[in-house]
């Protein structure tokens, strides 16, 4: 036996104990009700009518794993293998960071942005797929491109396509590699768009376990002497492949947006704009190519 009782009212309050000294009771009590509606398929309304519901053993041994690695402060996403993001659900694993709800606003901003949605869009560094894939979900007549240096990050963004049936072109390159992502860039798009790494090695102390021992560093971290590396190379290939007015949409560290937008000073970007998230923090970074 893995629990005292094997009645689910039981199990849940002794899960709820089990990780209360990780996470704060509310958190417990909500990952509790998500381990139970993911395993069992009770919603926490079912719970409250059925507290007396026998669980099985083969059932309660999946808790119990699953509770251990919560122990281990694995994020809830990976173990039930799955999150929402802009009301899509997406597999994903550690290969993939965890979509955060910047993101989404992030999306949002470009949903709102681009009525006309019979456009080119390039996502640089797409993870779990998920800018491309809820872009894509919107902007029904855009196509979409999506790159990744990482095969099984873009693996994982496949099967989240073919499970939402949602057409995007993935292709794997490097974006540091200028000659590799050659052929992706020789299109033109209306779009680019990039949650790239733009958290500094020295920014690691204020991360939560959870992110720093779980989540993948490939997708984090850029080196403290060259932070803005990536929207750099994006903007070196962005100047042939984005179309006059064309714009491209970042992520960018809250430190480091003024730097970043100042990189866009030059004659080939005409404005830059810098957005805050729900924190308040300076988050998104638009920048429109002149016509
Ligand atoms: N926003 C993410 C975090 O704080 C970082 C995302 C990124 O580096 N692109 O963990």
């Amino acid at each position: 036996m893995f629990y005292a009782s094997n009645k689910l009212a039981d199990i849940k309050r002794e899960i709820v104990s089990r990780i209360a000294g990780l996470y704060p009771q509310g958190e417990a009590e909500n990952m509790a009700n998500m381990l139970i509606l993911h395993f069992f398929g009770l919603s926490r309304a079912m719970q409250q009518i059925y507290p007396e519901k026998r669980i099985s053993e083969s059932e309660l041994l999946l808790i119990h794993k699953a509770v251990k690695r919560l122990l281990m402060a694995e994020p809830i996403q990976y173990v039930l293998g799955s999150t929402e993001f802009y009301g899509l659900k997406l597999e994903v694993a550690p290969d993939v960071l965890i979509p955060r709800p910047e993101t989404e606003e992030l999306v949002d901003i470009i949903v709102k942005d681009n009525k006309n949605d019979n456009i080119d869009i390039l996502d640089v560094g797409t993870g779990s797929g998920c800018i491309a894939l809820a872009l894509k979900s919107t902007l029904v007549q855009s196509r979409v491109t999506a790159i990744d240096v990482s095969e099984k990050a873009l693996a994982l963004a496949h099967r989240n396509a073919e499970n939402l049936h949602l057409a995007v072109d993935f292709r794997q390159c490097d974006i540091l590699d200028t000659e590799g992502c050659r052929k992706v860039f020789e299109k033109k798009f209306h779009i680019v768009v990039s949650n790239p790494p733009y958290v500094l090695q020295k920014e690691k102390e204020q991360m939560a376990d959870n992110v720093l021992k779980h989540e993948p560093h490939l997708a984090l971290f850029v080196a403290d002497d060259n932070p803005l590396l990536f929207y750099r190379k994006i903007m070196y290939l962005a100047e042939k492949s984005l179309l006059p007015e064309g714009k491209l949409y970042f992520e960018v560290n809250e430190n480091y947006a003024e730097e970043t937008a100042s990189l866009f000073g030059g004659s080939r970007f005409a404005t830059s704009e810098i957005l805050t998230d729900f924190h308040g923090k300076k988050r998104f970074l638009i920048v429109r190519k002149c016509s």
